[in-house]
């Protein structure tokens, strides 16, 4: 008789970008239960409810177990030649960029790092995107216009720190949990800290709010053009601020002004009380330590980029920044969307946060990836953005696109048209750990990819914490892990000598290394340099405790916060002010399409439930789809709670059952994101929402829809 065995291991939850840390237990081999990580910094042992099922999303069934091309199961060799073969053909017939990757946040940043290099340094084509396009792709060109880098200044301690603290169309409550929290029991603990809520939707998350304003969709940047506005005209400026760490205040200013001038049409403009509002701007005004923490209901517009950086000026023109409890905090959505950000993960990014025309980024990159016998061509200018790499998949430009870890047939808007275009794409290739996602559908070639708790490397949350997510179980049938597979495409491409990883170690310090690679004197890259990561062996890396970039010689702990001696990494080292001027949805209502449409998650899922719909006790919460609509909307359209309806827009259709809910403004609905044609082919949020983008970040407006109700 053979002796039990039990022992536990530390690893990262692999929903949302809060990134907190899990106690696994395994028992003879199985990972029987989890619990939060008292040692981590994210969470102090906390773990929300999604978190705390881990264990009951395990097992083999419904994984994929074999690799398939063209429908037939094959072995791996067989594959891989597909794979390197075919990305050939189309390579010589149609050049480098007939080829493209898209991505997701949900990759480690190792698989991340080797995609990257396979398909801008050694495939030539600049088509690499990820889904994380749709979560904080404005939060990034925020901070970049702001600070010179994508560089988020705070920590969560801050939220703990400040005596404000500004939820911006975040949700915290439902999707950020444990952040959440945090939050609370530090007002409980101090009860001078104020919170705000600003968001068209009454949530979870104004239970702890002192305040809140339910704006009007789409007018946040009037909103905080109105503080700005308000700051000059109170004297309550931080001029020395100003004065020694800025530039842009006058012409920032000018455009609030112009914008903005008077609180009672800002107030009119964003439909809330002028009382509340001025309330607002004096709480802000009066605190040096503010964190205005934002998120998808900021980001996921047309006009997302001038959003952030409306909340941004209001903080350079405060001061309250680059100290502890005061900041601009964007949350990112998934638990690696900062990971893929630090390898250069986006389409617009070269690589190790640089961009390409970052100076002497692409000559610096060539050396750093040549070696004795290869150098890679890199590309010279960005790639196609996600929804822009989908349009030019419909028109026979790019020919093969590989998927990693997504379902973009059912996450990117106007899905009928993504779908019309993976039909007709020559070569599609999917890695991914299960049997049933939508995306399978459009697959040739169908590669089975090791998932959370088997995979091994690391994750960097919304605070610029790096972690351990670590492989505890081996994966099922003949899954194996992402850079694996790359690795060995790479080598059948002739590649070999540049992707000759034998564990995630070796990547991670290859990755670790070319952020500090000659970047001495540049202040940007030094923001993103974890070089004092380099180095570690195999038992150092997996020992590895969360930290904070950049982690230097200087800073061999991490850095907690940026920004704290008002240095910045713009040319002349001064943050930016941008001139804002608000501009309303691309998606118009009409006579016909009268009602604003809102999408979100919901508090027990996960993106398209592919792990968290296996565990029932998180079904409960919803189990199905659903429209929420106002009592008034409902009385005008004729809808009722819990019948039937349909919302029409110039996308699509979604049909749902109705939650009648005050929480909702009048004119506006909310549908969840989760369902997928596994469940239902009816309600796929995806369908409703059309292809607008942000002009400067390329992110869809997925809040911003413009839809018809009625019964079913
Ligand atoms: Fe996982 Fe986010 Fe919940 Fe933490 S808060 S347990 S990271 S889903």
């Amino acid at each position: 008789e053979s002796a039990s065995t039990t022992c536990q291991a530390q690893t990262t939850c692999p929903y949302c970008g809060v990134g907190c840390g899990v106690t696994a237990t395994l028992e003879n081999g199985a990972l029987t239960a989890v619990e939060g990580d008292r040692q981590h910094p994210a969470n102090y042992g906390r773990l929300c409810v999604k978190g705390s099922a881990l264990h009951e999303t395990l097992g083999q069934q419904g994984r994929l177990m074999r690799p398939r091309v063209d429908g037939t199961e094959v072995d791996w060799d067989t594959a891989l030649e597909a794979v390197a073969s075919r990305l050939t053909s189309i390579r010589q017939a149609q050049g480098n960029e007939a080829v493209a990757a898209y991505l997701s946040g949900q990759l480690l940043t190792e698989d991340y790092y080797v995609a990257n290099k396979l398909f801008k340094g050694f495939l030539g084509t600049p088509h690499l995107d990820t889904n994380s396009r749709l979560c904080m792709a404005s939060a990034v060109v925020g901070y970049k216009r702001a600070f010179g880098a994508d560089a988020v200044p705070c920590s969560y301690e801050d939220l703990e720190e400040a005596e404000l603290v500004v939820l911006v169309g975040s949700n915290l409550a439902w999707n950020h949990p444990v952040l959440y929290q945090r939050l609370k029991v530090a007002k409980t603990r101090n009860p001078l800290m104020r919170v705000v809520v600003i968001d068209p939707r009454v949530t979870d998350s104004c239970e702890i709010a002192d305040l809140y304003l339910g704006l009007k969709p789409g007018s946040d940047a009037r909103l905080f053009n109105g503080l700005l506005s308000w700051m000059a005209a109170k004297g309550k400026l931080d001029r020395v601020y100003l004065e020694r760490h800025t530039q842009g205040f006058d012409e920032a200013l000018a455009a609030a002004r112009e914008d903005a001038f008077d609180l009672e049409s800002v107030a009119a403009d964003c439909d809330l009380d002028a009382e509340a509002l001025e309330t607002f701007y004096y709480w802000f005004a009066s605190q040096l330590h503010v964190v205005t923490l934002y998120s998808q209901g900021v980001n996921q517009s047309s006009s997302g980029t001038d959003k952030c950086n409306a909340i941004i000026n209001c903080h350079l023109a405060g001061g309250k920044l680059g100290l502890p409890g005061a900041g601009p905090f964007s949350i990112t959505g998934q638990p690696n969307a900062m990971g893929g950000r630090e390898v250069g993960g986006l389409a617009n990014q070269l690589a190790a946060h640089m961009d390409y025309h970052t100076p002497g980024a692409i000559d610096l990159v060539t050396r750093f990836w040549t070696t004795d016998r290869l150098v890679p061509t890199l590309p010279d200018a960005p790639g196609h953005k996600a929804v822009e790499l989908f349009e030019a998949i419909e028109r026979g430009e790019v020919q093969a696109l590989w998927v990693m870890a997504t379902n973009p047939a059912v996450s990117l808007p106007d899905a009928a048209r993504v779908r019309a275009a993976l039909a007709k794409c020559p070569l599609v290739i999917v890695s991914e750990c299960v049997t049933d996602t939508d995306l399978l559908a459009y697959a040739d070639i169908v590669l089975p990819a090791s998932s959370w708790s088997e995979k091994d490397g690391t994750v960097t949350n919304s605070e610029r914490r790096i972690s351990r997510q670590r492989g505890l179980l081996p994966p099922p049938g003949e899954a194996r892990h992402d850079w694996w597979i790359m690795c060995e495409v790479a080598k059948r491409l002739g590649y070999g000598e540049a992707f000759a990883y034998t564990h995630p170690s070796e990547i991670f310090d290859e990755h670790a290394r070319l952020s500090g690679f000659e970047n001495v004197a540049d202040t940007g890259r030094r923001l993103f340099d974890i070089s004092g990561l380099a180095g570690l062996d195999r038992a150092a890396y997996d020992a590895l405790a969360p930290i904070q970039w950049p982690v230097t010689a200087q800073a061999p702990h991490g850095t907690a916060r940026l920004f704290e001696d008002g240095q910045f990494a713009t040319d002349n080292g001064l943050a930016r002010l941008v001139p804002i001027t608000p501009r309303g949805p691309e998606q118009r209502l009409s006579a016909a399409r009268p009602l604003r449409l809102n999408t979100g998650r919901i508090r027990d899922q996960w993106h398209t439930m592919t792990r968290t719909a296996r565990a029932p006790r998180l079904m409960n919460h919803r189990a199905e789809p659903f429209i929420e609509v106002h009592p008034d909307d409902a009385l005008a359209y004729g809808v009722a709670d819990q019948r039937l309806a349909v919302l029409t827009s110039e996308a699509g259709e979604y049909r749902a059952r109705v939650r009648v809910a005050n929480a909702q403004r009048r004119g506006e609905v909310f549908v969840p994101m989760h369902w997928t044609d596994r469940f239902t082919k009816q309600a796929r949020s995806g369908a409703l929402i059309s292809g607008y983008t942000d002009p400067l970040s390329g992110q869809p407006e997925s809040k911003h829809g413009a839809v018809a109700l009625a019964p079913l």
